[in-house]
């Protein structure tokens, strides 16, 4: 069969590596992709989210199957698009319907999906400008730090911690009033969670799921996690600390209510949903959904599945997923993810990459990459992740850095310290 995977970064590249390895798969092509994808298949010009494009595309390639990686075009309604069109319904389109994506599109939404089917989480409210006072009112009968959650989608940036009242509440105003736009139109509100983070990855047709590996990622850009929030720096699979007994009670309290609460609403979901978990106590609660895959986790988390993953992927097309069988690789994985210097604030593009053909203990995922005549050239902030198996994170990790020691660009950056806090 053919296939479009859509985005541009290290996790389609991802996607792109282990659906190439599928006997069923046939043409194969990455919108807009970047080097890395351009190597096994084809990249499209396209904009994920120029739908009418995307389709039209699809429908000229013979397409039968779009994997979505990131968020945008499932928040805009892609797979409705899809859906509502005669020509277009059959292709199976991997991702929620936009009902379904809302649970990442707007925090207000996940709150109360997690209320409605008693899904542990951090207590809250939520508040619009009209309400303001009370807002703060409320902000008074909580402890700090304050969370402070902008509504709607404000590119990893929308989520403030202060530990100062009078600050959380001036904060508070100036997100209501505008300050990410309209995704703070509404802020949620939320008591702290103090403990240790991971991310629980499941892939649903709606009804049935399978829980993929764990993973945990580390956002910020310095090293002992500090500094601003990135992208993320790099990601460890699976979680030493989640054991079966926290994953017991991830799967019974989180994951099953979740997928029940989708199919008692009546949500169209076939795809992934990506659940960001905080460990109080040996208690999980729910921070966050996201609709789609996680990006380094994605690096991580994929290649550890042995079985076919493109038969996975039309088994929760076609509402099978309660017959696939999951086959998982024991070893650790881990990625390291290599920036250009400046990032998360500005930095330079088309800086040459090389020794990429001298690695070899790692695969070398491209993230913002492009090619430029013969040569491989930076066109982002995160650049290239490299992945690597070992019998636990401290080899894998060893593998991981070994390979980005023979990489080079000018100003390369790398965090010398994924996995610190796992031993
Ligand atoms: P992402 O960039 O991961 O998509 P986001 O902007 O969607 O993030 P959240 O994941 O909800 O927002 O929050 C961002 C981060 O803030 C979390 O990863 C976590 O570290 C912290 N955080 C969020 N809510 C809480 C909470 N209730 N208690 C403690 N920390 C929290």
């Amino acid at each position: 069969m053919n296939i479009l995977i859509l985005g541009s970064g290290g996790r389609e590249h991802t996607f792109a590596y282990m659906i190439a390895q599928s006997s069923k798969c046939g043409k194969l092509y990455v919108a807009p992709g970047n080097a890395g994808t351009s190597e096994i298949a084809e990249n499209l010009a396209i904009n994920p989210i120029d739908f009418a494009e995307v389709a039209k595309t699809a429908l000229e390639k013979d397409i039968q199957m779009i994997v979505v990686g990131p968020e945008d075009p499932l928040v805009k309604g892609i797979v409705d698009y899809f859906a509502k069109d005669d020509r277009l319904k059959n292709i199976q389109i991997i991702g929620p319907s936009s009902r379904g994506a809302l649970l990442e599109g707007s925090k207000e939404r996940a709150k109360e999906f997690m209320a409605m089917h008693n899904i542990p989480t951090a207590a809250y409210e939520s508040f619009s400008f009209e309400s303001l006072g009370a807002g703060k009112k409320f902000l008074e009968t909580l402890q700090p730090p304050y969370v402070l959650k902008a509504d709607g989608l404000a590119a990893g940036k929308g989520v403030l911690i202060i530990d100062d009242l009078d600050e959380a509440k001036k904060e508070l105003e100036n997100m209501l009033s505008g300050k990410f736009g309209a995704a703070s139109q509404k802020v949620v509100i939320e008591e702290f969670l103090d403990g240790i983070e991971l991310s629980v990855f499941v892939l649903t047709d709606g009804k049935n799921y399978k829980i993929l590996p764990t993973a945990k990622d580390y956002k910020r850009i310095g090293e002992g996690d500090t500094g601003l929030n990135t992208g993320g720096m790099g990601a460890v699979s699976p979680v030493p600390f989640a054991d079966e007994t926290l994953m017991n009670k991830i799967e019974e309290r989180i994951v099953k209510p979740t997928v029940n609460g989708l199919s008692e609403e009546d949500i169209d979901y076939k795809g992934f949903i990506f659940i960001g978990l905080i460990k109080v106590d040996n208690e999980p609660y729910v921070i966050e959904y996201n609709v789609r895959m996680g990006d380094p986790e994605t690096e991580v988390v994929l290649p550890r599945i042995k079985s076919d993953l493109l038969e996975l992927l039309e088994m929760t097309w076609n509402s099978e997923l309660d017959k696939a069988s999951l086959e998982i690789d024991p070893r650790t994985a881990t990625t390291v993810m290599m920036v250009s210097g400046g990032y998360p604030g500005s930095y330079e593009k088309g800086k040459v990459i090389s020794g990429i053909n001298e690695i070899q203990d790692s695969i070398v995922f491209h993230a913002g990459t492009r090619k430029e005549d013969d040569k491989i050239v930076t066109n982002g902030g995160r650049v290239i992740a490299l992945t690597s198996f070992g019998d636990d994170f401290e080899k894998a990790l060893k593998k991981s850095y070994q390979s980005a020691d023979k990489l080079q660009f000018d100003k390369m950056y790398f965090r010398k310290d994924i996995g610190f806090d796992l031993s």
